[in-house]
């Protein structure tokens, strides 16, 4: 029994929910709507509009924005030339079993090749549109591309496959700290997460979801669109309605504030706020249809229809101008974003391009490497001198101090900032090791300024993005992330849930159905008794779980008990999992006792907050800084301690005269077992590698632990 406990309190992002909504019992029996979710996409739409305030910014700037193209107060245009092309970064987060063989890049570029049609008024049913509306109808000078470099300045298809299923991130709220944790910044990328289950209601025939121009959202990373894949692009997992499939590019109208047509279902009040779509009282209510006040334009997008996917209004057009230029929204199409997100070529010589002088820069959020000593996680960061600017060095060092000044570099760090031949760009590396490198020890105010001297012309003010701030986030060591709980399913307490705390939240559940007991693991990977078998497979402790444990992924709910699977029932033991950020795998266990007749009752978890590190079943929690060590409380004492070569176990208790000590990696594994004879006893640990250790004393007898920590030097 392990009596160990650590209190992990993370400081989460504030969430956008007034209260964690927990995940819903599960189905066994698909849900069947035949309006493919769309009810609840408006829910959760007037849901923002009507609760959410921060969108109160939006909707006034859009006012005062449409109002000037009205009445033009300032004629000097906020975008660029109107002939300039606008373009938004995407990265689909795509959670499919099969990963890039369930959601191959050839359906994922047919659809964005595809949004962009109808963004461009190329897609062939443009002409097609109900002359009523022929002279409204309007194109974009708007597109998507899947970004080229990712947050950390890594090359990227703009795709991050996951193994692992997902379900949920449709949800309005309770679903927040899943979402941020597989994030790309907000205000870089467009981030679509592509998924089946969108509401974690085991239901699969709900189409999309996206959220209006928010803030709030994007600084907490929780500005999204979450779309299906069943209803993307062709092929893959495409069900190949090619014309509903264009509910894609409706999400992407939400993305940049516009209204549904038939906003609010009345004939009157403001609607969708544009004037050349007429009002419409009812969702979807035909392609060539009346309402209201005459025919409604029901080829819309922005309504609900199946077939006829065909316009955009040039009202709807300037509401979607005035979204690019709201904070949540101006920074992702800035040409030194696109340039830093791979979309760019920083030489480019568009005529739109080369009138702005601007440093890009790949990234200015940095990380302590995966050593955890200090160092800063490669790859370096690349500067590029856009337009006209050039660096005055050409293949060598820019000198601090001349060419550029900077402030607030952590102790022990040193920068470098080294040109290319052509002066174009340069390669900006923090190199060293930081001295104090906590989490607590994290800057977000490193500034960079270039001077006069470090380009040719000797203009720096004139260079968008002469300064730039840098972050550097530290992490504390590396831990397990512990929990000991007593969350207890019955047959009449069918259902409870919970989610992991830490860096890696996840939401499980245990639930009762049919006779019988289930772990609800939302499809992603546990340890079942086959590859192709839901029913669950106790490890004993001791069991290595990792890259190399044999995983059962995106199957059904994970089985403990039913009436075809006895095997567990009245025992306790420990079931390995996995949860996934991008291409990093965090495994971890959980305990369980099953009972067919008191239920099953998760009583402890455990994962490993380092990626990819394999975890012991049943391992002690943790660590150097989280052990609840309480030798003192029992007189126990370890000396010297640190030590080299032997230590003393002093037990001044006769009835400890019967207990075996036990010495553990941080880790788990035991390396050494002894028992104890004296009060005073004398350990060799010679054969031992230098760090830390737990020691633990089991006294025969009873079945407490106790937990001391030892350091070899
Ligand atoms: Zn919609």
């Amino acid at each position: 029994m392990k009596i160990i406990k650590l209190l992990i309190i993370i400081i989460c992002f504030a969430s956008n929910s007034t209260a964690q909504t927990s995940p819903a019992e599960p189905s066994t029996i698909e849900l069947t709507s035949t309006d493919h979710g769309l009810a609840k996409e408006i829910e959760i739409l007037h849901q923002q509009i009507t609760t959410e305030e921060g969108l109160n910014s939006t909707k006034l700037f859009t006012k005062n924005y449409l109002e000037r193209l009205i009445n033009p107060i300032n004629t000097n245009s906020i975008l660029p030339d109107t002939s300039c092309i606008v373009t938004i970064p995407i990265v689909f987060h795509v959670f499919h079993p099969q990963g890039s063989a369930g959601v191959p890049m050839s359906q994922i570029n047919y659809a964005v090749n595809d949004l962009n049609l109808t963004f461009a008024g190329t897609d062939a049913d443009y002409t097609t549109v109900n002359p009523i509306f022929a002279g409204v109808k309007s194109y974009t000078k708007i597109r998507f591309a899947r970004a080229l470099i990712d947050p950390k300045g890594n090359p990227t298809t703009g795709v991050v496959y996951y193994q692992d299923k997902q379900s949920g991130f449709g949800n309005g709220s309770g679903w927040d700290n899943e979402i941020i944790s597989c994030a790309w910044e907000n205000h870089k990328y467009f981030n679509v997460y592509i998924m089946n289950d969108l509401y974690a209601n085991n239901t699969t025939n709900n189409s999309g979801v996206c959220w209006y121009p928010s803030t709030f959202m994007s600084n907490n990373g929780t500005a999204r669109m979450v779309y299906n894949y069943v209803y993307f692009g062709q092929g893959g997992s495409s069900y190949n309605y090619l014309e509903f499939n264009q509910t894609f590019t409706h999400e992407c109208g939400h993305y940049l504030n516009l209204y549904h047509t038939f906003e609010g279902n009345s004939c009157t009040g403001n609607g969708d706020y544009c004037a050349d779509t007429p009002p419409a009282d009812n969702a979807g209510a035909g392609c060539l249809v009346t309402a209201c006040t005459g025919p409604i334009n029901g080829e819309n997008y922005m309504d609900y229809n199946t077939s006829c996917m065909k316009n955009f209004t040039m009202e709807q057009n300037d509401r979607m101008e005035a979204a690019l230029l709201t904070p949540s929204r101006q920074s992702l199409w800035q040409y030194d974003n696109l340039v830093a997100t791979g979309l760019l070529n920083p030489l480019s010589t568009n005529s739109c391009v080369v009138l702005n002088d601007f440093f890009a820069y790949t990234k200015t959020d940095l990380v302590e490497a995966i050593a955890n000593n200090g160092t800063i996680e490669m790859p370096p960061i690349s500067i590029y001198a856009c337009g006209s600017t050039q660096f005055s060095i050409s293949g060598g060092n820019l000198v601090a101090g001349v060419h550029y000044n900077i402030t607030n570099v952590p102790a022990g760090l040193s920068v470098s900032i080294v040109t290319a031949s052509n002066g174009k760009s340069a390669t900006m590396n923090f190199s060293g090791q930081a001295t104090n490198h906590s989490s607590s020890n994290s800057v977000n105010n490193i500034l960079l300024t270039f001077t006069n001297a470090s380009i040719i012309g000797g203009n720096v003010s004139a260079v968008q993005n002469n300064t730039k701030n840098f972050r550097i986030s530290f992490k504390n060591p590396w831990q397990q992330i512990c929990e000991t709980l007593t969350i207890t399913t019955t047959p009449t307490s069918t259902w409870n849930s919970f989610e992991t705390a830490g860096p890696v939240p996840r939401f499980y559940g245990l639930w009762y159905n049919a006779n019988t007991f289930y772990l609800e693991n939302y499809g992603r990977g546990i340890i079942t008794t086959g590859i192709s078998s839901d029913n669950i497979q106790f490890l004993t402790t001791g069991t290595a779980i990792g890259a190399a444990s044999t995983w059962r992924i995106g199957g059904g709910q994970g089985v403990l008990y039913s009436s075809t699977y006895t095997s567990l029932n009245n025992q306790t033991g420990f079931v390995g999992f996995r949860m996934q950020i991008g291409n990093d795998f965090f495994y971890g266990w959980m305990k369980i006792s099953v009972s067919s007749i008191n239920g099953i009752t998760l009583l402890e978890y455990q994962y490993n907050e380092k990626p990819n590190e394999t975890i012991l079943a049943g391992s002690i929690c943790n660590s150097s800084i989280g052990i609840d060590e309480n030798f003192n409380d029992m007189h126990l004492t370890l000396f010297p301690n640190p030590a080299n070569d032997y230590f003393t176990f002093q037990n001044p208790n006769e009835t400890f005269s019967e207990a075996e000590l036990c010495l553990l990696t941080l880790e788990g594994k035991i390396v050494h077992t002894e028992k104890i004879t004296a009060a005073n006893q004398k350990i060799d640990i010679r054969f031992l590698a230098n760090g830390i250790y737990i020691v633990s004393l089991r006294y025969k007898s009873e079945k407490l632990e106790y937990y001391g920590k030892l350091s070899k030097n």
